[in-house]
């Protein structure tokens, strides 16, 4: 296996087993049953602490914001808010939660492109730091509640700059087909600002984008901050606009197999600071605010999924399935958007690696594969199949499809498990329904 995977505290112990947070996965196999999704708190520490130090080392003025459609529940809430980051939301639901998790509602930044008028109450109601508005509709009505209350509210217009980033690449299309924001290009941007900066409860803080995700290189978020600090400069001279908060989004890359390259976090962040020093200076604006929305580095590879190998289905000259206990119930991101991820034998580390296996789900569809051919020991069903960097976008997208219910998520940090989410039983399943008889 590649030894970078094994980040934070995992390591191979001396039983030939995978370790993590101090903790025997195989004893955590046997106290929570599988599948199990686990974290490493002292990973995600640290990954938040590198985002924040990098910005405060350069006596930049900043915001870290975690966006936690990357994994959202009460106990992660809680840690990002003992280590003081700000919150991005995208639902009621995650309002909701960050506010029994007794978010400090200011930190609070809303999302969304069709925020619901209770979801714009719940918001007023608990005065959350920020909206991020997206478009029209939501302007016109954030100008119309904040006008009935009497209340006012800071916001960010989320902007579609022009700017895509993925992976390796980057492009810039002319007009932005997004459902997302408004376009730059075809000044919509600049009607939206030019109507926010007449509402009267409205302070419009600044601008918003978010050009991708999974991003391994700078050059598309120095393209945004290029484009949103000309515009601005521009909408200055217009409209007396003065830019305070300049948010690049999230979409920082991680390492899911052997041939993913992220950057340094701290190479990410000198970058931006970097670009947004150099331009402000340029077009003569004051440094703006710098505000950033990491979701998926922060939990992602600080997450993994252990599973019960079961049964095989050997295709002489094609193929070895091999079959776990989960699928795309707790991981549909290979499904839904071919998502690599790569796996070990968590009880058998370093035995010979014998066999390629693909790793099948034990859902009803034949889409549901986590991974295609897995170098691996010859495994059996003792066996405890561990799948890396699952820590974003698993459990926060995971379903009850085929009635399977979603496992549970435990916390691990120095020898200590923390049961964050329960494992659902049967009769949760049955919780909602009512019956027809
Ligand atoms: C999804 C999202 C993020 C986080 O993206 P990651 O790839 O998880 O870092 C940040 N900002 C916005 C607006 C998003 O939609």
């Amino acid at each position: 296996m590649d030894k970078r995977l094994l980040t934070g505290t995992m390591k191979i112990n001396k039983a030939n087993h995978l370790e993590i947070g101090g903790i025997d996965t195989v004893s955590l196999v046997e106290k929570y049953g599988t599948p199990l999704y686990v974290y490493d708190v002292s990973q995600i520490k640290y990954k938040v602490r590198t985002f924040k130090k990098t910005f405060q080392d350069r006596n930049i003025a900043a915001q870290v914001a975690y966006a936690s459609k990357a994994f959202s529940c009460l106990a992660i809430y809680q840690l990002m808010a003992k280590e003081e980051l700000s919150l991005d939301v995208v639902s009621g639901g995650e309002l909701y939660t960050a506010i029994q998790a007794n978010y400090p509602s200011k930190k609070i930044h809303f999302h969304g492109n069709n925020k619901s008028d209770s979801e714009i109450i719940a918001a007023l109601d608990y005065d959350i730091g920020c909206f991020v508005v997206d478009n029209f509709h939501e302007l016109k009505k954030l100008n119309e509640y904040t006008i009935q209350r009497k209340q006012k509210v800071s916001i960010l217009l989320r902007v579609t700059p022009g700017v895509e980033a993925h992976t390796h690449d980057y492009i810039t299309t002319g007009q932005t087909d997004s459902k997302f924001g408004f376009d730059l290009n075809n000044g919509q941007a600049q009607q939206a600002l030019q109507s926010a900066l007449e509402m009267p409860y409205i302070d419009t803080m600044g601008l918003h984008c978010h050009i991708g995700s999974q991003i391994f290189e700078t050059d598309g978020f120095r393209l945004a901050v290029d484009k949103l600090l000309t515009e601005s400069k521009k909408w200055q001279e217009l409209f007396g606009f003065h830019l305070r908060v300049l948010n690049v989004g999230g979409g920082f890359g991680i390492r899911y197999t052997a041939e993913d390259e992220p950057l340094p976090i701290e190479d990410y962040v000198n970058n931006l600071i970097d670009e947004v020093q150099i331009v402000s200076a340029n077009v003569q604006l004051p440094m703006p605010e710098i505000w950033i929305e990491p979701g998926r580095s922060l939990v992602g590879d600080a997450g993994i999924t252990l599973y019960q190998v079961g049964s095989q289905k050997v295709i002489p000259d094609v193929r070895n399935y091999l079959a776990i206990d989960g699928g795309m119930t707790d991981n549909i991101r290979p499904a839904l958007y071919d998502a690599k991820y790569t796996g070990v034998l968590a009880n058998r580390m370093e035995d010979k690696i014998e066999e390629t296996y693909s790793i099948a789900g034990k859902c009803c569809e034949s889409g549901d594969m986590l991974i295609w051919d897995l170098p691996l020991p010859k495994a059996d069903d003792k066996d405890i199949l561990a799948v890396f960097s699952t820590g974003a976008y698993g459990y926060a997208m995971a379903s009850n499809y085929n009635r399977i219910p979603r496992p549970p998520v435990v916390f691990v940090e120095n020898g200590q498990a923390f049961l964050a989410i329960k494992r659902e039983s049967y009769a949760d399943l049955m919780r909602l329904e009512c019956s027809l008889y």
